[in-house]
């Protein structure tokens, strides 16, 4: 079975979304759900210990082309998620994506659409983007 499309999910989620109807709890239930990933991935670290954090400061080489920066711009991480966090963090991150559809579909989103626009935006912006 290949994964639902955006809006095949949104409208599940909209047929499902029969106790949290109301903007305000789903609002609530969204950042709930946000601060949920955060705990997972921070378990992760501290808990299981699969992951490390080694955050130091970034340093940019502005004489460096766009893939030696990406190669020098630490991320911080050593290791790789085991099977269990792995597990635990993207289901978190399912249950976060389950609220914002829900967000979206009371507010009239598509996300189809949002994913396209950002998408668009991030090729036009290209590496820097997220800075
Ligand atoms: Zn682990």
């Amino acid at each position: 079975m290949s994964a639902p499309s955006l809006q095949a999910f949104q409208d599940q989620v909209s047929e499902l979304l029969l106790r949290h109807r109301s903007l305000l709890d789903v609002l609530s239930k969204t950042g709930q759900s946000n601060a949920s990933v955060n705990r997972a991935v921070t378990k992760a670290i501290t808990e299981c210990g699969c992951i490390e954090l080694h955050a130091t400061k970034q340093s940019f080489d502005m004489g460096a082309d766009l893939e030696q920066a990406k190669q020098l711009a630490g991320t911080h991480v050593n290791g790789q998620l085991c099977e269990n966090c792995r597990e635990a963090v993207s289901s978190e991150i399912g249950r976060n994506l389950f609220y914002l559809s829900a967000m979206a579909n009371l507010l009239d989103i598509q996300l189809d659409e949002v994913v396209d626009k950002e998408s668009q935006k991030c090729s036009t912006l290209g590496l820097f983007n997220l800075s």
